[in-house]
């Protein structure tokens, strides 16, 4: 393995613009569970709840259902791990200009990265649905729990959403088309701890890789992209890119 991290930190070391994308796999080191996979959280809880018809039809009962949902999920204080560190070192370095993420709970930024491009958008905020308005998570889910359902807009009254992209819903235009454009133009595109399988996000890489990029893949499963990498790790996130951003 270390001759292969050695070669993608030349790579790197070479390159003008390189980008990292991180999954699930990121988080879940941090003690967060996979919303998105059909094990996990959902488990316990009914995926529908999550749907964006769900909200839209009774944003009361939403609100209402999700609380516990979120208390299962986030019952840890979740602090960023040796994979959201590296990954922070990498982009301070000069080696990767943006990280684009599938992950909704901000450890990026918490572990120093400044550039985040937040494809399902962030469940550590809420969005108001009428002005857009945005607060903290914290601030609306206090509301909620004294008994404020749903908790609304200050401002204007309107129903709070969470930011987080729920089941049903589009992921956020902008990011997408930032993401895409880092895409088509990097040199090295660093996939970390996403089983690549969430569209229309998997098709990132893919891009990178068709426009020439370096593509570099670290994840504990197969991806359907394994055979279209340069680099390919089986291996867990926390070992591999603190490695890599150290031989960078
Ligand atoms: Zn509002």
């Amino acid at each position: 393995m270390e001759d292969r991290i050695e070669q993608l930190a030349t790579k790197l070391r070479a390159a003008d613009q390189g980008v990292a994308f991180t999954g699930a796999g990121v988080s879940t080191a941090s003690g967060i569970p996979d919303f998105r996979s059909e094990d996990g959280i959902w488990q316990d809880h009914d995926p529908q709840q999550f749907h964006i018809r769900a909200f839209e039809q009774d944003p009361a009962g939403f609100w209402d259902g999700m609380l516990p949902v979120y208390d299962d999920a986030f019952d840890v204080d979740p602090e960023p791990n040796p994979a959201h560190e590296a990954i922070a070192t990498l982009e301070k370095q000069g080696h990767i200009s943006a990280v684009i993420t599938q992950n909704a709970d901000e450890l990026h930024q918490s572990a120093g990265s400044e550039d985040v491009i937040e494809l399902h958008g962030s469940m550590q905020e809420v969005v108001c649905q009428s002005c857009k308005n945005r607060k903290p998570f914290s601030d609306a889910r206090s509301r909620a729990e004294s008994g404020e359902l749903p908790p609304e807009c200050g401002d204007c009254g309107g129903p709070y959403k969470p930011d987080g992209v729920l089941f049903g819903e589009e992921l956020p235009k902008r990011a997408l088309y930032k993401a895409h454009a880092l895409a088509e133009k990097c040199d090295v595109f660093l996939v970390a701890g996403s089983s690549l399988t969430v569209q229309p996000a998997a098709g990132l890489p893919e891009t990178a890789a068709k426009q020439g990029a370096t593509l570099a893949i670290v994840n504990l499963e197969p991806t359907p992209l394994h055979d279209v990498a340069d680099y390919t790790f089986r291996e867990d996130v926390t070992s591999v890119l603190p490695a890599l951003a150290e031989s960078v």
